[in-house]
């Protein structure tokens, strides 16, 4: 099998060609400009791959109910010339396979449980920390949408006893987004996320927020595995920071050894590394096909039938 996929951020696009074990066999980025240019070179990039599906993972909000008029939208994003744009529809246009559609954090946990950290889990919760925060859901064995999808990022925060930052999420101030993604690490500092490895404090600040995103998720989902992606996620001293205060958090009242023994396995980056986002694609495009695999095979029940 050939799966194309493609990671489409805010800042930058990646399109990737990988196979069914979630290998990558070549990808190319191209910066985030106007939807009608960088969508040309998505299609420019699959033209001619002869690959089986796509799976797409893109930045949000996005309309993910097939019934909704605007399916397959990015909807409310301030990033110019994308709200309310037709990101599936103007490639389905143009790629004929089945196309797998999701947002960038549910991609990512997806690919995570069929290669990565949760691999043969049932569930996980992915978090990306990077120029935002969002969270992807996966819960036995699917991807959780509901009403819109799962905004993790942007959960109410206790506040850090020291911490007098106002926050820097345009929606809400100091949401855990506003507090804990890249851009408020630089406005609180000063100087950029990966200018701090050095500053304690920095991190002490950082991991009050992050353990709250996973004591959340704990509480709500019972996720079997958490995974910290995102550049931010890169700073490595931050998990045992996040796993004192989770385990702080909790007091013990959640009773499993993945909390109180075995938390380093629990709570960790992505198996995947950097490849997280664009294997989760090819996780989408490989649902996609066998999605419209059975329903050809319905189809073709029912005609005989008939
Ligand atoms: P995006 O979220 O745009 O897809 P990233 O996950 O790389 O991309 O996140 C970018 C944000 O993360 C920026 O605010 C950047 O300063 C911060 N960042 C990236 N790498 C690191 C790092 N190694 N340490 C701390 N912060 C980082
Ligand atoms: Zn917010």
């Amino acid at each position: 099998m050939r799966f194309g996929s493609v990671e489409a951020g805010g800042t930058k696009f990646v399109c990737g060609i990988g196979n069914e074990h979630g290998e990558v066999l070549e990808r190319i980025e191209f910066p985030t400009t106007q939807p009608e240019e960088t969508l040309a070179k998505v299609e420019a990039f699959f033209a001619g791959k002869e690959i089986d599906a796509i799976g797409i993972g893109s930045f949000g909000p996005i309309d993910l109910n097939p019934a909704s008029p605007t399916y397959g939208y990015v909807t409310t994003t301030p990033k110019p010339g994308w709200a309310q744009c037709d990101v599936l529809g103007k490639l389905k246009r143009s790629i004929h396979v089945p196309i797998g559609w999701d947002n960038d954090v549910n991609a990512a946990a997806l690919g995570e449980a069929t290669w990565g950290a949760a691999q043969g889990l049932g569930s996980c919760v992915y978090i990306t920390v990077g120029t935002g925060i969002g969270g992807g859901v996966y819960v036995e064995g699917k991807l959780v949408h509901g009403l819109v999808h799962p905004e993790m990022g942007h959960i109410p925060v206790k506040r850090h006893p020291e911490d007098t930052f106002a926050g820097v999420c345009p929606y809400h101030g100091d949401c855990l987004e506003g507090m804990a993604a890249g851009p408020s690490l630089e406005k609180r500092w000063g100087v950029k996320g990966h200018e701090l490895a050095d500053n304690a404090k920095v991190w002490e600040i950082e991991a009050y927020y992050l353990a709250q995103a996973a004591v959340h998720a704990i509480l709500y989902l019972s996720p079997e595995r958490i995974v910290f992606g995102g550049g931010v996620s890169k700073q490595r001293q931050l998990f045992p920071l996040v796993y004192e205060q989770v385990q702080k958090l909790l007091n013990g009242y959640v009773q499993s050894e993945w909390v109180s023994e075995r938390i380093a396995e629990y709570i960790v980056p992505p198996g995947l590394g950097d490849n997280a986002g664009l294997c989760g694609g090819l996780a989408l495009a490989q649902r996609a096909l066998e999605q419209s695999r059975s329903q050809s095979e319905l189809q073709s029940q029912s005609q005989a039938q008939v």
